[in-house]
């Protein structure tokens, strides 16, 4: 873990997964399972429907709501989206932008990701910005650009003081759902260069304090070799995070990490 005190956070991201009673079932069991796992930020979320049944089961526990996309309008026509303030009224403290099934299967550009980002930091909520190549970028050369394109165009007009509600997830989308895992030493290298890019924007304070978290098929048996990297601070977990148990060990490497 990195020596500049960085709380890992590590975030469930359920997709369009489970159903009303798993989704509470799987709420509660994060809830007990992570129960006195201090110095980790811990959040799951969860389909749009199941905020408040999730809510009520993880309340009091420390686990953070948190909802997998939102719109920047506060209100009105705009059928079918979500606003930063009905996600605060479901008790939502942190919001994905720039996931790469957003990216690349909803088709949402990096203007709008920016929006969502702005929209949230400004409803006072944690934003998770979420950037990383595709496997054809990776293989073109282009992964540094492709991070430092989506971080600078992602954190664009957002303040200094704003940025202590950031948290950047660097998802190889190759990585996401493959049960391909970027080596330790890769993600590493490509976590220290978006750190790079937002010293440049904001500056060193900002940049050593800033959390970069790892996504790509982060495991039980893969998450502590991830996070023992001095830049990797925490993880966004898809497909283990639908297992209590797989979740907070990762939760568990998390911890250790800080520790070590
Ligand atoms: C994700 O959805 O952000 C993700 C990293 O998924 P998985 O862990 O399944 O690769």
């Amino acid at each position: 873990m990195n020596d500049a005190q960085r709380k890992p956070f590590v975030g469930g991201n359920w997709k369009m997964n489970t159903d009303r009673a798993s989704g509470a079932d799987l709420g509660g069991a994060v809830a007990r399972e992570v129960h006195g796992a201090s110095g980790v930020d811990v959040a799951v979320f969860p389909p749009f429907p199941y905020l408040l049944p999730v809510g009520e089961a993880v309340r009091g526990s420390g686990v953070i709501l948190g909802a997998q996309d939102v719109y920047h309008q506060a209100s009105g026509a705009f059928t079918g989206e979500v606003s930063v303030g009905m996600l605060a009224d479901c008790g939502v403290g942190a919001v994905l932008a720039g996931h790469s099934e957003r990216r690349h299967v909803i088709g949402e550009d990096d203007r709008a990701v920016n929006r969502k980002l702005r929209a949230t930091l400004a409803g006072g909520m944690v934003s998770v910005l979420c950037v990383g190549e595709t496997l054809e970028q990776r293989e073109a050369g282009e992964t540094d650009a492709v991070n430092e394109r989506q971080t600078r165009l992602g954190l664009a007009e957002v303040s200094e003081e704003d940025m202590a509600r950031v948290v950047i997830a660097y998802e190889p989308v190759w990585a996401i759902g493959t049960g391909r895992t970027a080596t330790p030493e890769d993600a590493q290298d490509a976590h220290a260069k978006i750190r790079g890019v937002v010293s440049q924007l904001f500056g060193e304070t900002v940049a050593s304090s800033v959390r970069i978290i790892y996504g790509g098929s982060m495991k039980p048996d893969n998450a502590e070799a991830l996070m023992a990297q001095p830049d990797i601070d925490g993880g966004l977990i898809g497909g283990a995070s639908l297992k209590a148990a797989d979740f907070a060990a990762i939760v568990r490497a998390g911890a250790g990490a800080a520790r070590a």
